[in-house]
């Protein structure tokens, strides 16, 4: 049998790039991220500018920028979970156009815990590993358990960036939310119990879409 295609939805900090790393190392898929591939890319030149004047702005990068990593992203996978995108109609829309989803997840947590959650957040900066200095602590601090590497905050996860990026979830993402719902094809999960707890959930629903 092939490989699911799951998407997941969320607000910043839901757990999204937390529970993909569960995905793939249960199903072996590809996890398709615009935001690590965006961060990877910060100067890239485009047609739009470089991606860094929105990231730190905590805007969305213009769309053809976006649909492209998708695509190739998508085209090169036997499987995958979809990670940051689509952020608003117009994604939604491509990505109609060029995958088959067999699974669109929304991760459903409020909005006190999303900015407990993003304050804390570090990231690896040699691999990406996600970790939170009270919920999910590295054994050594400030070290990457997986690589070794140094853990630092993303530029936009301070307060102001933040309230901007949820604000932006609330304008453009909603309703992408809303747009899968209508066509019965949301499943919701309880997204504040924690990491392990969340995960049981989701993977109850992969295995029954597949
Ligand atoms: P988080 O996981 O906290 O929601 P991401 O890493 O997904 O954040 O995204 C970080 C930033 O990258 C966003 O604030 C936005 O500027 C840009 N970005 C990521 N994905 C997209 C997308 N699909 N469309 C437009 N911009 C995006
Ligand atoms: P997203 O990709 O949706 O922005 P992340 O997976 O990066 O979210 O999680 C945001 C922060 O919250 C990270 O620091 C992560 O370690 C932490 N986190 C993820 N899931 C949980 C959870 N279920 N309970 C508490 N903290 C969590
Ligand atoms: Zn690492």
């Amino acid at each position: 049998m092939s490989q699911p295609n799951v998407l997941l939805l969320g607000p910043p900090g839901a757990g999204k790039g937390t529970q993909s790393s569960n995905v793939v190392d249960e199903y072996g898929v590809d996890h398709v991220t615009t935001g690590d591939a965006l961060r990877a890319n910060k100067d890239m030149e485009t047609a739009h500018g470089a991606p860094r004047e929105y990231m730190e702005a905590g805007e969305l990068v213009p769309d053809p920028v976006v649909n492209e990593i998708v695509q190739a992203a998508i085209e090169a996978a036997d499987g995958f979970v979809l990670d940051g995108y689509p952020r608003n109609i117009a994604q939604a829309e491509y990505l109609d156009g060029i995958a088959d989803l067999d699974l669109v997840a929304l991760l459903e947590v409020p909005r006190e815990e999303l900015i407990a959650r993003l304050s804390g957040r570090r990231i690896c900066a040699d691999c990406g590993a996600n970790y939170h200095v009270e919920f999910d602590p590295p054994a050594k601090a400030g070290v990457c358990d997986r690589c070794g590497g140094d853990l630092v905050q993303r530029d936009d996860d301070d307060e102001e960036t933040v309230e901007e990026r949820l604000d932006v979830f609330a304008a453009n993402t909603r309703p992408v939310v809303e747009y899968y719902d209508e066509a019965g094809e949301l499943v919701r999960i309880d997204g504040e119990g924690s990491p392990e707890e969340v995960w049981t959930g989701l993977h109850e629903e992969i295995e029954a879409a597949t």
